[in-house]
């Protein structure tokens, strides 16, 4: 059935589990999403690799141990409704979909998002909404959200993203120059904002009108 089940079960040991990630509904998360099928075919045999993978548009998906820390940091629970910017390949949104009650997921390339949204669909997922558009600027429509993560990389924390915080809400977001950033966990308190700083990273430029400049 799924023939990359095993491989799945190697990832979670030597990637995840092995270096330190304990959340254990986390672990589940990563254990049940077929990343493989968010891939495109001829990427199928390095989807459960310990590397980035090129998903198209020049963009690329985090390597799992990321995708992993940034779930485990966002702290997601059953009843949270999230917004994940820059969709990308979708398995973001496919494990935050795991967790939470609703998600929704923005992407400023049409036809990724396009593609995602098909892919989450055929994989049963109902709890996914994805969304064209520039999320440095949110999304309005869906806020206030419990949690939000940001999976390109920002110059500074896009005032707009702190504003659609829930009350008692939290924020990830790889913070820093184009070709070095830091995670930062936001924690929002009424109208205390605050933030830690995590590890270093590389992501793809959050490119927007409180993001990067495209030609920048
Ligand atoms: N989370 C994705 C990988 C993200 S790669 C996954 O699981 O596959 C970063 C993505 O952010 C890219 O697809 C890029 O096009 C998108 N992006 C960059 N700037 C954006 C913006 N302002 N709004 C929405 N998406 C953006």
């Amino acid at each position: 059935m799924d023939s990359y089940k095993a491989e799945r079960e190697r990832m979670i040991e030597h990637q995840i589990a092995g270096r330190g990630i304990k959340n254990k509904d986390v672990l589940e998360a990563m254990r049940s999403v077929p990343r493989h099928l968010l891939l495109p075919k001829s990427d199928w045999d390095y989807a459960y690799g310990d590397f980035p993978v090129r998903i198209g548009s020049g963009q690329t998906i985090s390597q799992p141990f990321i995708v992993a820390l940034m779930t485990e940091l966002l702290d997601v629970r059953p009843a949270d409704r999230v917004l994940d910017v820059g969709t990308g390949s979708g398995y973001q949104a496919a494990i935050l979909a795991e967790l939470a009650s609703e998600v929704h997921s923005i992407e400023r390339y049409p036809d990724l998002a396009d593609s995602a949204s098909k892919k989450l669909a055929s994989l049963g997922y109902t709890n996914i909404h994805v969304h064209t558009g520039d999320g440095t600027l949110g999304y309005p429509p869906a806020a206030p959200y419990d949690r939000i993560i940001v999976t390109a990389a920002s110059p500074s924390i896009p005032e707009a993203l702190l504003s659609q915080l829930a009350n008692e809400g939290r924020l990830v977001i790889p913070v820093g120059s184009r070709h070095l950033q830091h995670l930062e966990v936001w924690n929002r308190k009424g109208d205390d904002f605050r933030h830690e700083s995590s590890i270093p990273v590389v992501f793809v430029p959050l490119i927007g009108e409180q993001g990067w400049d495209a030609n920048d």
